[in-house]
């Protein structure tokens, strides 16, 4: 991993306070200062800040319950950040350590529901890569009744606007003629809502409620740590 990475995983230094600590010749690696920021190090490198040895934290794995009006991103822009409601009184997540996490697999602004967010970037890899085959539980609220024929076509495999592939077989269960479960694996860009597009439908409400074996139970807004087990399933 690269030292300010290393860094950050060890301290509750931001990305911008590890490069200046390095910058600065407060870090060494295996007794040397001659060291930068991408400098790659591995867990048998002795990194030293200030003279104390440097110990990597474990990785943080979170499941967290989206409200509707929060960006998939760590920075607010038109709507605040999903981040903002990680703020709550843990002494084991620093404002800092927020910086360092990420989302594995997005949500739209306006989707609710199941958000997976770590620091372990091998480990979100494996939830959203569709070879993986990690299935993803929403629930859809449709304009339109559902029809025999779109069930067939979004099973089988529909073709997104601008993709030459279908979509890959997918499960439906109909919960009334306009709210369905949906079960993919894939995570294209606003894939439900054009799968639904492309069967002449539209999503009224989309809720994400479960990934893999992993079912929400926080409530709106708030959040908790995955246990070992969880984190497990997906290595
Ligand atoms: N598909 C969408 O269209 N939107 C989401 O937020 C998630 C999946």
């Amino acid at each position: 991993m690269r030292l300010d990475k290393f860094i950050c995983k060890s301290t509750h230094f931001t990305r911008a306070e590890a490069r200046a600590a390095i910058r600065d010749g407060r870090v060494k690696v295996n007794g040397w200062y001659d060291c930068h920021e991408a400098t790659q190090v591995h867990e048998n490198n002795v990194m030293t800040l200030d003279g104390e040895i440097l110990q990597a934290r474990a990785s943080r794995y979170l499941m967290l319950h989206k409200p509707a009006g929060f960006v998939s991103s760590n920075v607010s822009g038109r709507y605040p950040s999903l981040f903002n409601n990680l703020t709550h009184d843990d002494d084991n997540l620093h404002i800092q350590d927020v910086e360092n996490l990420h989302i594995a697999g997005r949500l739209d602004a306006d989707t609710t529901g199941l958000v997976l967010i770590t620091d372990d970037g091998r480990w979100s890899f494996n939830v959203i890569s569709p070879a993986r085959e990690c299935e993803k539980v929403y629930r859809v609220n449709l304009r339109d009744p559902i029809t025999e024929d779109a069930i067939k076509q979004l099973v089988n495999g529909v073709l997104l606007r601008g993709s030459e592939q279908l979509t890959l077989p997918a499960k439906l269960t109909v919960v009334n003629e306009k709210e369905v479960l949906l079960t993919i694996t894939e995570g294209k860009y606003h894939q439900v809502k054009r799968m639904f597009g492309a069967v002449r439908n539209k999503v009224l409400a989309l809720h994400r409620e479960k990934i893999g074996p992993l079912s929400l139970d926080v409530p709106l807004g708030q959040w908790r740590y995955l246990t070992a087990e969880e984190v497990a399933y997906f290595y």
